[in-house]
């Protein structure tokens, strides 16, 4: 693994929070993408606390060459207490934006959509006041998925491109650019608030990235999150590149002069990151 630059190293909050909430999710059969993909601003965020919760396991049915958790499996089963013990969690944790993603089911018909929708009326049930943002899966491009998940009223709508077209094989080899544009285009005709987000240095060109700026700004997109790719094991595809903190600025610019309403750039950007700063992307 390529050596991490100065910009590129931090500290963990307090360990002591960090465990306290490790506990009540272990109790609860709960996971985050924040463990489960070995995100860098983990002590950060636990220690807030703060927390992305990964509904439907830890198991993942494809196999993207980014991703930390556990890939080319097909779980069976869904847990019926999910949504209860994240809307207890959620509650205890004091929390007053959510964000809740999950792995890819394709082993479900519904690839998942409505254990989305539980979640988000059992959160909205035990914190009416809450903003809740999910991130989802492509589901395929099934339209009668998504329409299951914004049913549920969520308060933004995230779906990931994650990179540039060119580097789709590589990066996210079951997944298609053009079905990822159209997910968030319909999403954003239902009339939610849309995000989407890229990682860089895998190898992506500026002008491709401009070029998927383009693209999810002509379907409608609110908010763009740009974060550095970090290599989370062995077997992940390698870095290619640290893009350099000026450049996340460049883009952030690009960004809003192209006419998000919001764009979050920075080496340690991650589509839940600070989410609950995200908030302007509403108005
Ligand atoms: S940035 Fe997101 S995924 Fe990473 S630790 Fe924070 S909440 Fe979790």
């Amino acid at each position: 693994m390529k050596r991490l630059p100065l910009w590129l190293k931090k500290t963990q909050g307090p360990m002591s929070r960090i465990h306290h909430l490790k506990t009540i999710l272990r109790r609860r059969n709960l996971h985050t993408v924040c463990e489960s993909a070995r995100c860098p601003n983990i002590g950060e965020c636990f220690s807030k606390p703060t927390a992305t919760f990964m509904i439907l396991g830890d198991l993942c049915a494809r196999r993207c060459g980014f991703c930390n958790i556990e890939g080319g499996n097909f779980p069976s089963g869904v847990d019926t207490g999910e949504p209860g013990n994240i809307a207890i969690t959620v509650k205890e944790m004091g929390l007053s934006h959510v964000v809740i993603t999950s792995v890819t089911r394709d082993d479900l018909v519904d690839g998942g959509a409505a254990q989305f929708a539980l979640t988000i009326q059992a959160i909205r049930g035990t914190i009416p006041s809450i903003f809740i943002e999910v991130l989802t899966p492509d589901f395929r491009g099934d339209r009668g998925a998504l329409g299951t998940v914004l049913n549920a009223g969520p308060d933004i709508f995230n779906h990931n491109v994650e990179t540039v077209p060119a580097l789709y094989p590589i990066v996210r080899p079951q997944a298609n650019y053009e079905r990822s544009l159209g997910l968030l285009e319909t999403a954003k005709k239902w009339g939610v608030t849309v995000k989407s987000g890229i990682m860089l240095g895998l190898g992506e060109r500026r002008e491709e990235v401009a070029g998927v700026m383009e693209d999810l700004i002509s379907i409608g997109c609110d908010a763009l999150t740009i974060g550095q790719y970090l290599q989370p094991n062995r077997r992940c595809l390698e870095v290619k590149e640290y893009v350099e903190p000026e450049r996340f600025k460049e883009y952030d610019e690009l960004g809003r002069s192209m006419g998000f309403k919001y764009v979050f750039s920075g080496p340690f950007v991650r589509s839940s990151y600070n989410a609950e700063f995200q908030l302007s992307a509403r108005k």
